[in-house]
């Protein structure tokens, strides 16, 4: 049994440092802002998945940023779980975020969008968020429904509808012969005390951003989304922080994975294949378990292999 990466390892070629976010605070302390630039993040992670499509590279470049936005404000230690179920050519999305930066996710394609009310790529369906914390044992859910099927504005609307913190988000990837060329987004949030004043002219500087995605190839640099966004406001840089692609599954997790599968259907792998392979969907590790691994799952079992 090959076990070469153990867990929280990053696996050779998938970390990345030039991946970043820049999170700030104005002065005053009631309006905060995060940039992201994500564009070898995301490649990484589109080629992991094997993702040839524009509108499925496009996609996991939304959820993934999506995310880790949300993860960036969340208590170190906290884990966010993106979900997103759409009609468009994109089924399904989850991703998995973490305050210091860690992300993995997929998407799940589909052959024909369906049709539906909204404009946007990820169509019809909803989108959830799932905040949990070590040891705590109620998560946080928010669950608000696609209502233009633009991520960054249905992101939006879950901030101020699920949160009640009133927010600006921004999310593009522009992808140029199959590659992608500039990942990035930001997300400003109004504090207790932000005055209308202040926050009209960050919104009149966010429409002034022509494009996210042109602004981030142009410069990688996080920051300059934000001296944008805050350009008539001083503000105190808070954090920089290198992001990571990074799986957590192992040995453990596929064991724990198993146990929960019947005998009958252990037996039937063992007979068919002698072996069973189970592959992980976020990075496509294979874990393979032999003959002599599954007679031991099944005598677990308290039942004779025979
Ligand atoms: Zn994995």
């Amino acid at each position: 049994m090959e076990n070469s990466h153990p867990a929280g390892q990053s696996f050779p070629g998938i970390g990345f440092t030039s991946s970043r976010w820049v999170k700030c605070i104005s002065a005053q302390g009631n309006v905060r802002g995060v940039a992201i630039q994500a564009t070898e993040l995301i490649q990484s992670m589109a080629d992991t998945h094997q993702i040839r499509s524009d509108s499925g590279m496009r996609s996991l470049g939304e959820a993934v940023m999506g995310a880790l936005l949300i993860a960036s404000y969340c208590k170190n230690k906290e884990r966010v779980n993106l979900n997103i179920q759409g009609s468009g050519n994109i089924s399904q999305a989850l991703v998995d975020a973490y305050p210091d930066g860690v992300a993995r996710g997929y998407v799940i394609e589909r052959a024909e969008p369906v049709k539906g009310e909204n404009e946007g790529p990820w169509g019809d369906g909803y989108l959830s968020v799932l905040r949990t914390k070590d040891g705590q044992a109620e998560p946080y859910i928010g669950t608000v429904p696609l209502i233009t099927g633009h991520l960054a504005k249905d992101l939006t609307f879950y901030w101020l509808h699920s949160e009640q913190v009133p927010s600006s988000v921004g999310l593009a990837v522009s992808i140029e012969r199959g590659k992608i060329k500039a990942a990035g987004g930001f997300l400003v949030q109004a504090m207790p005390g932000a005055s209308s004043e202040e926050l009209k002219a960050m919104e009149q500087h966010i429409n002034e951003i022509h494009s996210v995605a042109e602004e981030v190839a142009r410069n990688g640099d996080p920051m300059t989304l934000l001296s944008q966004i805050f350009q008539d406001t001083t503000f105190l840089v808070v954090e920089e922080r290198a992001l990571e692609f990074r799986c957590n599954c192992s040995w453990d997790r596929v064991n724990r994975a198993l146990a929960l599968v019947g005998v009958a259907e252990l037996r039937a792998m063992l007979q068919e294949d002698s072996a069973a392979s189970v592959q992980c969907d976020f990075c496509g590790k294979k874990y393979e378990v032999d003959a002599e691994g599954l007679e031991k799952l099944i005598q677990a079992r308290g039942e004779p292999a025979t």
